[in-house]
């Protein structure tokens, strides 16, 4: 196989692309002709077709990321021209939403399809029996997610989604250090909504960076209500949530710089929650934007640290001054007390790196008082509070008693 620019040879008889493999490119058959088939279980091959020119091969791979559905394998000398999964994503990211969610269902039914006809094909005791439900929960899934998508829009218009706040506690003084913005959805019919459905939605279809705004701007003058009604001024922090649809939109670091001075909040008091993953799908492209808003003040917090990447190097790269342990790791220490070694690790890390540490989901005193004793600087949980609206939340803090660890 010889390659010149994005054009690629295979002589007859060369597998262009093996069933079961990670697919990294898609190819546009320009001459020659190459034969589709799958592989079954007990070893046997399924034709499925031949392809010639003009056709396309393997492109769901490099759409979503599955495995080559099939192998390919040129019948004669083939030129291909080959699309790599890099240029289709950025294709598809500047497409528009409404034709990258239409490419995300049709890719859904169809392999939805080809998994029935699988198993049409193929012996009784393969697949088992879960792929033929997973089948099904995908294609009910692709539905549901067209109807968030395009639900979400509206919501946004019509205040259908609000945003409750959730005390962070300094574990030395048990005085509220700052507050989580989280976004909540009533919805007319199907009622509440929670985040961890709606948000990777809207997270692939893009209007994550609409609602990420106007979270921001709504968690700045809930910020500024709070310290004129409660007399704490410019000492509380607010942390809202970003994600990498954010990070990759025009004018990341200015709109939200703005949308902060605007608002007359410092940009001190705004603290990013970012996750390993974000940081890792664009490695240099966080790190720029990351070091613009650390200039002008802003904090950046590792949101559920742990949970996400192996390498810890990159906490070296990225100017991180906060590290948020995720509350699976307080979960686990909670039914397993032997991992609370754990927990000590990731927080020693932390204080290691010199970054202020966040445990989250504390659920009880005796949590609360392990870590504190562990130097974890700040704890989230709903032993000391639960997500809330801002009007519950000001007299929350007006009556608010440091939590007494003993
Ligand atoms: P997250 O950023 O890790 O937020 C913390 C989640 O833990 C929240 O869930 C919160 O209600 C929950 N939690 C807090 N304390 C406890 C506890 O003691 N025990 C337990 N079991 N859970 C606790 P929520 O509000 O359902 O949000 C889920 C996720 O949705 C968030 O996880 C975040 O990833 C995402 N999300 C929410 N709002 C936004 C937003 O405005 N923007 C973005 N990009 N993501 C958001
Ligand atoms: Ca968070
Ligand atoms: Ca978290």
């Amino acid at each position: 196989m010889s390659s010149s620019s994005a054009q690629k040879t295979y002589k007859a008889g060369a597998v262009i692309m093996r069933q079961g493999d990670k697919g990294e490119s898609a190819y546009i058959i320009e001459e020659g002709s190459v034969e589709i088939f799958i592989q079954r279980e007990d070893g046997t091959e399924q034709t499925v077709g031949t392809r010639g020119p003009g056709s396309i091969i393997g492109e769901m791979a490099i759409i979503d990321n599955a495995p080559r559905t099939a192998t390919v394998r040129a019948v004669q000398n083939c030129t291909l021209l080959e699309i790599t999964q890099e240029d289709f994503s950025r294709r598809l990211k500047n497409a528009d939403p409404v034709l990258r969610m239409t490419i995300q269902v049709i890719l859904t039914r169809y392999r939805d399809t080809l998994t029935r006809a699988e198993i049409r094909r193929l012996t009784d005791s393969w697949p088992p029996a879960e792929s033929i439900e997973l089948g099904y929960t995908e294609h009910t899934d692709a539905v549901e997610t067209i109807k968030i998508a395009s639900d979400f829009k509206v919501a946004l218009d019509k205040r259908e989604i609000t945003l409750h706040y959730q005390p962070i506690v300094n574990l030395k003084t048990g005085k509220v250090a700052g507050f989580e913005a989280l976004m909540r959805w009533q919805h007319p019919q199907k009622g509440f909504i929670s985040p961890a459905v709606f948000i990777p939605i809207i997270e692939e279809n893009g209007l994550i960076v609409e609602a990420s705004r106007w979270a921001l701007h709504e968690a700045c003058k809930t910020l500024k209500r709070i310290e004129s009604q409660t007399g704490h001024n410019r000492e509380l922090h607010m942390s809202v949530n970003f994600s990498s649809t954010d990070f990759s939109s025009d004018n990341f670091v200015n709109t939200i710089y703005n949308i902060i001075s605007e608002s007359d909040v410092d940009p001190k008091q705004i603290h990013l929650e970012i996750t390993e993953r974000l940081l890792m799908q664009q490695p240099d492209n966080a790190k720029d934007t990351l070091l613009m808003c650390r200039k002008a003040g802003m904090g950046i917090a590792i949101d559920d640290f742990g949970t996400g990447y192996s390498s810890l190097s990159y906490l070296h790269y990225f100017p991180i001054d906060t590290l948020k342990v995720d509350q699976s790791f307080i979960r686990t220490m909670r039914k397993d007390p032997g991992a609370s070694e754990l927990v000590r690790s990731i927080v020693g890390l932390g204080k290691n790196l010199k970054m202020h540490v966040i445990a989250e989901g504390i659920e009880s005193k005796e949590e609360g008082k392990m870590l504190r004793d562990m130097g974890c600087d700040m704890a989230q949980g709903y032993f000391f509070a639960k997500p809330m609206p801002e009007r519950e939340l000001i007299q929350v803090l007006r009556d608010w008693k440091p939590a007494d660890l003993g």
